[in-house]
């Protein structure tokens, strides 16, 4: 048992907030989510609620008392599982940037008519906006979605998840066919017709968005084409927008709204000094594939930059990758990454770590790059095709959001509660725009969470943890505490790794070089988190995203049946050693 304070989280910049009630008594037992005190600002009432669950001990404030972000509500006793899970939450926490002061802006008034009215209008139709609509008219809410492009799916299945793994699993198969000849199959070198595999491409992306689209038309959902700003804090004007991209035209609407779920995503970072050209692109002109360069920059050594890499490294490419920190895929634990590097150390001449780009030149001949720190080459150097992959930013700044009174941070991220709702109450924001990671399953379990409240539930974004995965070959999983983070936070943990050589299938797939790491809390037992280096690590790491989130010890894993031969066993293995009983590994001591 431990006594744990329970403080005010992130409300939108308010400061001195009034407490105008407190739900709880020293005694009380409270859950996870259970209302601790209301607080009532200018703009909106809220609950804040109980982050977790444990016996009140004592109320640090009272009714009428004036509170601020961090201040602390009541004190509770929590058992020692609950702790362990606070270090999970507080390690994902950690892991995200802090959320930034925002200025809350006058809403402005609008008064004329609007030639539609919905409960719920989602801006923006990516994963995050089209699964919060859906969810919203699967709760018999009238809902619309305007998106500007000609498609639904947003960045994810137009330019990013979709695009990016339809190109890798073909880069994945040419190589696995290289792998053959050891076995005594041979193929002859392939022929690649880029036309083609752009077209492979374009079909994947085509069968998702036509998807869509008709699963919006089945319930109901309006999709409404066009830019839209907000006007007030119950409309948008919409630009009709037009083609396959976002030309506007003349035509323009007002929307109405009960409710709102901003979900405009992000968009590619530009660096100032990087001059246009066709030769330089973001992951998007990477996408476009239009033709394998012999020499090629990638500028930021994070997931995006790699997978793309990778695609063309398999396609003829040679690679270069400039990363300003001192390591690539930044986030997992460095064991991890460093067998992927060892296997893809054949597709860099250079990798150029805690180094910066300082200067692009275009010229006739090539893209000339200038670089400066510990790994910069002297001269400037020549590259055929330059990927700029130094991350994205939000959209918040470009949609008007003061006009709804929706406080944006200088960064154009929109802070939202647990439930979602941004400053202003019947306005949800949800997926990139929010926050980090800016990953398409995080959109979509907030997505989820925001339409549950438009339909007047009781929705709370309590996910303990959010996987990452670089698809690479191998593909690179973590989830949860790191042994990094671990180690910054000082919280106590012990680790178990099965080693892929030990598996057979691993090691009949001729893919032996991985690993499974389990994390758990050195004093409850608990696992907090883990990461898998390996063949279809990303397919796996989703079992012990749900034994965290189940709140699992090494015990509930190990003596599942995993089924045999398969790597997802690796996870079951990597229990038992844990548990020191491992019988497809050398004698181990018992613990
Ligand atoms: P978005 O997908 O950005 O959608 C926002 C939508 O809002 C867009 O369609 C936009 O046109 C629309 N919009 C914006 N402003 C307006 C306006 N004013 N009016 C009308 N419409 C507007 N994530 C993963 O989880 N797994 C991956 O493997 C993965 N791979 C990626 C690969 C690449 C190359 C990239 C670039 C990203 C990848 N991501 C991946 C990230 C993922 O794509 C995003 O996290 C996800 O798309 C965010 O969803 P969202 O709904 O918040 O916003």
């Amino acid at each position: 048992m431990a006594l744990i304070e329970l403080k005010v989280p992130d409300i939108g910049g308010s400061e001195n907030v009034d407490i105008i009630d407190v739900n709880v008594k020293v005694g009380d037992s409270v859950a996870v989510d259970d209302t601790l005190i209301t607080l009532e600002t200018d703009k909106a009432t809220m609950d804040v609620p109980a982050e977790q669950a444990g016996v009140v001990k004592e109320i640090k404030v009272a009714v009428g008392d004036k509170i601020s972000e961090g201040g602390v509500i009541v004190v509770i006793e929590v058992a020692a599982a609950a702790e362990s899970t606070s270090a999970v939450t507080a390690a994902q926490t950690e892991a995200a940037p802090k959320t930034e002061a925002a200025p809350i802006p006058a809403a402005a008034n609008f008064s004329g008519a609007a030639e539609a009215e919905y409960d719920v209008v989602v801006l923006g139709g990516g994963p995050g906006g089209y699964s919060a609509a859906f969810a919203a008219a699967d709760q018999g809410l009238k809902t619309a979605i305007i998106e500007r492009y000609a498609t639904l799916g947003g960045v994810c299945l137009n330019v990013g998840c979709i695009p990016s793994k339809a190109l890798l699993h073909n880069a994945a198969v040419m190589d696995e066919v290289k792998h053959l000849a050891a076995n005594g199959i041979k193929f002859a070198e392939p022929e690649i017709d880029i036309d083609m595999l752009r077209g492979y491409k374009e079909k994947v992306i085509g069968k998702l968005t036509t998807g869509l689209a008709g699963m919006a038309k089945a319930r109901k959902v309006d999709v409404i084409r066009g830019n839209a700003q907000f006007i007030s804090a119950n409309h948008f004007e919409v630009t009709e927008t037009t083609g396959t991209g976002k030309d506007e035209t003349a035509n323009k609407k007002v929307v109405a709204f009960k409710n709102a779920i901003i979900a405009a995503g992000s968009r590619v970072t530009q660096l100032p000094f990087i001059p246009q050209d066709p030769r330089i692109v973001d992951s998007t002109g990477a996408l476009e594939l239009k033709a394998v360069p012999e020499k090629m920059l990638i500028i930021g050594g994070g997931i995006i930059g790699l997978e793309m890499g990778t695609v063309y490294s398999t396609l003829g490419a040679r690679l270069d990758v400039v990363e300003m920190m001192d390591g690539l895929m930044q986030g997992a634990d460095r064991d991890l990454v460093k067998v992927w590097q060892k296997m893809n150390e054949y597709r860099f001449d250079n990798i150029m770590l805690n180094t910066k780009t300082v200067g692009v030149e275009a010229k006739e001949d090539g893209i000339y790059v200038t670089f400066e720190g510990a790994k910069a080459p002297t001269e400037p150097q020549r590259y055929d095709l330059v990927l700029v992959a130094a991350g994205r930013q939000p959209n918040g700044l470009l949609i008007g959001a003061d006009k709804a009174g929706v406080a944006v941070t200088e960064r154009g991220f929109i802070n939202v509660d647990k439930t979602q709702r941004t400053n202003v109450p019947h306005i949800y924001a949800i997926g990139d725009i929010v926050g980090q990671p800016m990953l398409a399953h995080k959109a979509v379990h907030e997505g989820h969470v925001a339409a549950e409240n438009c339909a007047g539930h009781k929705a709370f974004f309590d996910a303990r943890v959010i996987p990452g995965v670089a698809y690479t070959d191998p593909e690179v999983a973590w989830v949860g505490v790191t042994e990094e983070i671990a180690k910054r936070d000082g919280i106590k943990i012990t680790k178990s790794v099965f080693p892929w050589a030990a598996s057979g299938r691993a090691i009949a797939n001729g893919r032996d070089e991985g690993f499974t790491k389990l994390i758990f809390d050195a004093e409850t037992g608990l696992i907090i988190g883990g990461g898998i280096v390996g063949t279809h690590a990303g397919d796996m790491i989703g079992e012990i995203c749900l034994a965290i989130e189940m709140g699992c010890d090494a015990e509930d894993i190990g003596k599942t049946i995993h089924p045999h031969p398969t790597l997802g066993e690796s996870i079951g293995m990597a229990a038992e050693v844990a548990l020191g009983v491992c019988t497809d590994l050398p004698p181990m001591r018992k613990k």
